[in-house]
């Protein structure tokens, strides 16, 4: 039987990024993947400049697109604002080249490859062995990359305890007069969904648009009669090609822990996706980088790993993504007084969010003070 000190589970952002970490250290690693790479992965290939940033080599053969300007428009107050930086704000990615680029790097130093290997169960040990659908493997530590619906989780023990929302992403060719003018800029569109916003994402040949719900209400919302719509809103009359892809995005991270059984969470199936816009590629990222060092740092002992990664994860990435829980509840909730926000410190919340996405800066940790400064400001 095949035998690693680690081994992950799928070729995401989160379980490569992990991989290439582990593999500078001469650790035996080996990615234990379901589909046969490069695999579409449904996802608007937003990579947004604090992602691009922490990639440890050279993504720039698979960036369709660079913009170094974003628009949002919120729909319902006819406001639009556009924001600006001197590096790439969003850099659009195909994700079957994006993911499979750091797979190839990962290799390259010495990390094993099993694809079309579905994870099915597992038996724990101090050696834990791993049943895949073409046989067994062994590892000592198991790190789970296998994405939102993460069945190495469940196996693992653990219940559901994620925000988990709904999100529905197109790619779609346009006649050339359509792409040629929808190419031009990226953008987003606040409000064109109920508790949840839409976005165009041009990329080399096609856009990909997509809607998500932020905050799930108990009203049913037809996700496919708003795109219709959607699709008026940016101009398009005639669509030549279009492909339907619908999946879930976890935008808040567990409640109970993120190792248990010597199994690591990471990006999607920790819930580590950013609660405000749901973008899960940076986090992701940043995860993986961040169990690979602790179990690096702990010469492989498993208690030692599992409090360093604790403790990693409580230095920057959770605390931030619990304020942006509570944000993002403000932000999609309160709409009539967001959208009096917008219109009086619509720069100002536009240019914040920006640098959240350059990675210039976090959200705010002291937010109730700060927007019970802005109400203030907004109504008097
Ligand atoms: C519609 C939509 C649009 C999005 N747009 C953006 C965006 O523009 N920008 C952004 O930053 N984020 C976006 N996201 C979120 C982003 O896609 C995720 O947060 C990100 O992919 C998480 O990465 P991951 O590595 O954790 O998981 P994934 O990328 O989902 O990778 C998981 C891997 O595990 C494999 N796997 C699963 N089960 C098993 C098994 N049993 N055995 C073996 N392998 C398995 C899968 O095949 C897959 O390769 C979007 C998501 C959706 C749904």
């Amino acid at each position: 039987m095949k035998s690693f000190d680690v081994a992950i589970i799928g070729s995401g952002p989160a379980g490569a990024s992990a991989a290439f970490e582990l593999s500078k250290s001469g650790i035996s690693v080996v990615i234990i993947e379901k589909e046969i790479l490069p695999r579409y992965k449904t996802c608007g290939g937003g990579l947004v400049y604090r992602g691009r940033k922490s990639m440890p080599f050279d993504i720039s053969s698979v960036v369709e697109k660079e913009f170094f300007e974003i628009d949002t428009y919120f729909s319902k107050i006819n406001t639009k604002i556009t924001t600006s930086r001197e590096e790439p704000i969003i850099s659009m990615v195909m994700r079957d080249a994006f993911d499979n680029l750091i797979v190839e790097k990962a290799k390259e130093n010495g990390v094993a490859l099993l694809q079309n290997h579905k994870v099915l169960d597992i038996t724990f040990g101090d050696i834990q062995t791993i049943h895949t659908s073409e046989g067994d493997v062994q590892a000592k530590f198991i790190i789970a990359g296998d994405g939102a619906l993460s069945p190495v989780a469940k196996i693992a023990g653990w219940e559901e305890s994620r925000t988990i929302i709904p999100a529905l992403e197109y790619e779609v060719e346009v006649p050339q007069t359509d792409f040629e003018r929808l190419s031009k800029n990226v953008r987003f569109d606040i409000d064109i969904v109920p508790n949840g916003y839409g976005w165009c994402f041009p990329k080399k040949n096609h856009l990909s648009i997509g809607l998500g719900i932020i905050i799930k209400t108990k009203q049913k919302i037809d996700l496919k009669k708003h795109y219709k719509e959607y699709l008026k809103v940016l101009g398009i009359s005639e669509v030549l090609n279009e492909e339907a892809h619908g999946f879930v995005i976890p935008i808040s991270p567990r409640t109970d822990t993120f190792v248990r059984n010597n199994v690591f969470l990471i990006g999607d199936s920790a819930g580590f996706a950013d609660p405000v816009v749901a973008e899960g590629i940076s986090n992701a990222i940043v995860s993986g980088v961040l169990v690979a060092k602790s179990i690096v740092e702990s010469k492989l002992d498993s208690i030692r790993a599992a409090e360093l990664y604790h403790e990693k994860l409580e230095q920057g990435l959770l605390p931030e993504i619990r304020t942006g829980v509570v944000l993002s509840k403000y932000f999609y909730q309160s709409r009539r007084l967001r959208n009096l926000f917008a219109k009086k410190f619509g720069n100002h919340l536009s240019n914040a969010m920006t640098d959240v996405f350059m990675g210039e800066r976090t959200y705010p940790k002291d937010y109730k003070a700060s927007i019970r400064r802005r109400i203030k400001e907004a109504i008097f």
